[in-house]
């Protein structure tokens, strides 16, 4: 099994424990990774304030350059870094190249943004020059989820990196790996030593020792909801700024006019991809009584047509990505079949066979879920799809909204007043109409409304995120 080690101060950093990483396709070990502990994360905190007092003044389009190296050296490793995301997560190999071209653009997608990122000038009176500035917050501690681990790296360090602030992050024990090799290659492509430190381990430990360290200035956490409260807790402490971008319970919310050539693919995506396990899964689906019963057996043939298979046979659905994982929703699914859920199809582990030693189970559509039941209100985090119908718009208002989450929602209509109105009141971050995800585009703001977390990260709104506002004022 492989070992590997952290990286800080542009250096190796290894530990006597280590963290094992499996290959949830298979449940076998594939490598062995450093535990850190608080002094593994004092020496990355302390390697990235050294680093920052540098970094911070280097000229824009310097870094710009550096940013836009490290995008041509994961264009260059692209499938190496998609074999080592798709082993890690159990994710298909066509989902892993595509993340590892996204995790590029981001990188891309920073350095021009920073390029024209700008202050601006308030014309208070005739006597008074002012302007504003943007500065860094100096060490960004970032921590970050397994479903996603290279798009959510670059979402985060990109722009943390682009507006001068150095960075510590801890990826999830689960899923290290990629994290740690685009570590390596932010070296190559030139990022000074200490400026990005990797340090791994579990989240009780290196976790909260890295968010909870007192020399961090700001923390960007992507996960659960439950771990966010710890860590708003820990940035309260220290009165330093927070992004989290949480959990979901997003909707897709078909309408009687709807295109169901159209609707029944984005639905069906919504939820399989990466096997449910994304905080924007559409994984409850509200739709117009006229069309219930066809839409549900629509989607019942996409579920058996769905291939399920290891990572790197590039299948439809891979496994979930750890036996712990695949329990949990499995326990949600027993109480439901306790409270008489009407499972249309699926609801199954896949225990023997060849797939019997990773983690799958079948895709799950559950039909006339309650809303207020487990299955409408708690992010199962699995293939598992809750269908409720609605009557009329102001029902599926009050639906998409009865949830504590509000990160994402889709919209399938023909009709423009209704898209519109969606749009307006639906509480969530982002809102799609006759389309759901939007192919990543690393250029849309996200995140949540509710508890689905606060701050924004992508587009021109993760600088900002990342940076804190000057005024200068001069009396001429
Ligand atoms: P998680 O909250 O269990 O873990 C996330 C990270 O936090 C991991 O690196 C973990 O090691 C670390 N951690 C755990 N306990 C910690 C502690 N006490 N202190 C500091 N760090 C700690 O989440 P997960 O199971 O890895 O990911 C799934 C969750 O992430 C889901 O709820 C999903 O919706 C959410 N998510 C949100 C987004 C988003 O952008 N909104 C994206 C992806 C995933």
């Amino acid at each position: 099994m492989k070992q590997v080690a952290a990286v800080t101060n542009g250096e190796s950093i290894e530990t006597r424990n280590t963290v094992v990483v499996l290959d949830p396709s298979s449940g076998e070990a594939i490598a062995q990774t450093p535990d850190c502990g608080p002094a593994e994360i004092d020496l990355a905190v302390s390697a990235a304030r050294r680093a920052s007092h540098a970094w911070r003044k280097v000229a824009v389009a310097d870094r710009a350059r550096v940013l836009r190296r490290i995008a041509q050296l994961i264009e260059r490793d692209r499938d190496d870094l998609a074999h080592l995301e798709a082993r890690q997560t159990g994710k298909p190999l066509r989902q892993a190249r595509r993340d590892a071209e996204i995790t590029s653009r981001y990188f891309d997608f920073y350095a021009s943004a920073l390029e024209t990122h700008y202050g601006s000038s308030i014309p208070l009176n005739a006597d008074t020059m002012i302007f504003t500035q943007w500065e860094p917050h100096g060490v960004t501690a970032h921590v970050i989820p397994w479903n996603y681990p290279m798009q959510i790296f670059a979402r985060t360090i990109a722009p943390a990196l682009a507006m001068g602030n150095c960075c510590v992050l801890k990826p999830a024990e689960e899923a290290p790996l990629t994290a740690l090799r685009l570590g390596w290659l932010a070296l190559e492509a030139g990022l000074p030593a200490g400026a990005l430190n990797i340090v791994t381990g579990y989240g009780e430990t290196a976790g909260a020792a890295l968010t909870g360290h007192g020399d961090i200035d700001h923390i960007s956490f992507t996960g659960s909801v439950e771990v966010g409260r710890i860590i708003a807790r820990a940035a309260a402490n220290r009165v330093i700024p927070a992004t989290l971008e949480l959990g979901g319970k997003s909707p897709n919310i078909v309408f009687a006019d709807a295109d169901l050539d159209r609707a029944v693919p984005g639905v069906v995506n919504a939820i399989l991809q990466n096997a449910g396990q994304t905080c924007s899964a559409g994984s409850r689906l509200l739709v117009h009584e006229s069309v219930h019963n066809v839409l549900v057996e629509h989607i019942e043939q996409a579920f058996a047509s769905v291939t399920i298979g290891p990572a790197l046979n590039d299948p439809t659905l891979g496994p979930l990505i750890s036996q712990t994982q695949r329990s949990r929703v499995m326990s949600f699914l027993e109480q439901a079949r306790g409270n008489g859920a009407n499972i249309v199809t699926g609801g199954n582990a896949l225990n023997g066979g060849v797939l019997g030693k990773g983690f799958f189970m079948q895709p799950t559509l559950i039909d006339d879920v309650a809303p207020d039941s487990l299955m409408g209100q708690d992010e199962i985090f699995g293939p598992v799809l809750a269908v409720t119908p609605f009557r009329n718009i102001e029902e599926a208002v009050r639906l998409a909204n009865g949830t504590d989450y509000g990160l994402v929602a889709g919209v399938w209509t023909r009709d423009l007043g209704t898209a519109h109105r969606m749009i307006r009141e639906v509480l969530a971050g982002q809102v799609f109409v006759n389309t759901y995800g939007a192919s990543g585009g690393v250029e849309l703001p996200f995140g949540g409304f509710k508890r689905s977390g606060y701050g924004r990260e992508k587009g021109a709104e993760g600088l900002r995120s990342f940076a804190q506002i000057k005024t200068g004022v001069v009396a001429l």
